[in-house]
């Protein structure tokens, strides 16, 4: 058996492209802000990309860029001031935070109809529940889609997730359990104090693997036929390239690919899924917004 690669970058566009032609539907422009804290290099990234595929999907974008010395109360007043913005429909506050700013508050002050990143606790509660109303968070949501539009069946298999934050494990073990499409699964949740993790990844049907390790899962840990998507994007150094770095996932991809059904490949699987998704949650916040 050898994979079919899950093409994440084709995939992205035609869901990218599908919103693109809903926003021109709308009649309005939903608006996106994301909050940028510091410097850090990856974000900075993350951010420029959010904000172009914002822009190209006909809807507005705006970058709020506040010094890494932001003090608390400064962030929150930031995010006071796009809660009460009627141009803004939903934003993220891009995350690692600084060290000295408080996570868990920052996100709890974001209005959670704006909080289209999907941590807010009452969106989390929400998505726990199987309330469309809650927004999914972008990653899982991201996964999810790809296997309902890959023809990956879910119902009835046994989906092992490796990997509990609350960005991607948690709401995965959420989606993939609800009674609908592309859920329906049995779904196992590993973690860095599971015992004899490769028995239990060898069972899996499903394999999604979030843990930031580079090449952790190897071809032992994974049964024939196994769906694989990596979550994971990890540098390591390669100085055959001219960055001195090169980017890759938490699978083992050479050595797993040949006996898994399908996997995703790392760049290009599931990073540019959420990119997309963010924008399906975009739009489902404007959408909210209208019937108010
Ligand atoms: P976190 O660091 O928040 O969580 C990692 C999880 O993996 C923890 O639950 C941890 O267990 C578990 N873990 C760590 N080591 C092991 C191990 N050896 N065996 C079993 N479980 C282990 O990571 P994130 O979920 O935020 O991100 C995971 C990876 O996915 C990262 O590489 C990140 O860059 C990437 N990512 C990619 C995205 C994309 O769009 N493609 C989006 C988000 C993340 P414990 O809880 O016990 O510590």
């Amino acid at each position: 058996m050898s994979g079919v690669r899950l093409d994440g970058v084709a995939l992205g566009k035609q869901i990218r492209g599908e919103v693109a032609e809903q926003v021109v539907a709308l009649g309005i422009t939903p608006g996106l802000a994301v909050v940028l804290v510091g410097e850090d290099p990856a974000s900075q990234v993350y951010v420029r990309s959010k904000g172009r595929a914002c822009e190209q999907a006909g809807m507005h974008s705006e970058t709020i860029r506040l010094p890494a010395t932001t003090n608390q109360a400064g962030l929150l007043a930031a995010i006071d001031r796009l809660n009460a913005d009627p141009a803004i429909h939903g934003m993220l506050v891009q995350l690692p935070l600084p060290d000295h700013l408080d996570t868990d508050t920052v996100i709890r002050r974001i209005d959670p109809a704006k909080d289209v990143d999907g941590f807010h606790p009452i969106n989390i509660g929400k998505v726990v529940l199987g309330d469309p109303t809650g927004f999914r968070p972008a990653t899982p949501y991201g996964i999810q889609q790809m296997l309902i539009r890959s023809g990956i069946e879910t119902t009835g298999a046994h989906a092992v997730i490796v990997g509990r934050s609350t960005i991607v494990g948690r709401p995965m073990a959420s989606l993939l359990i609800q009674n609908g499409p592309g859920g329906n699964a049995t779904v196992t949740t590993c973690h860095s104090r599971s015992k004899d993790l490769g028995a239990i990844t060898r069972s899996a049907d499903i394999l999604v693997v979030a843990i930031g390790r580079p090449r952790c899962v190897t071809a032992e840990m994974v049964k024939e036929g196994a769906v694989v998507i990596d979550v994971g994007i990890n540098r390591v150094e390669d100085a055959s390239t001219e960055r001195g770095y090169r980017l890759v996932g938490d699978v083992d991809f050479e050595a797993v690919a040949p006996l898994a059904s399908a996997i995703t490949p790392v760049p290009g699987g599931v990073g540019p899924m959420t990119i997309a998704m963010l924008l399906v949650n975009t739009l489902q916040a404007a959408r909210a917004g209208l019937r108010f």
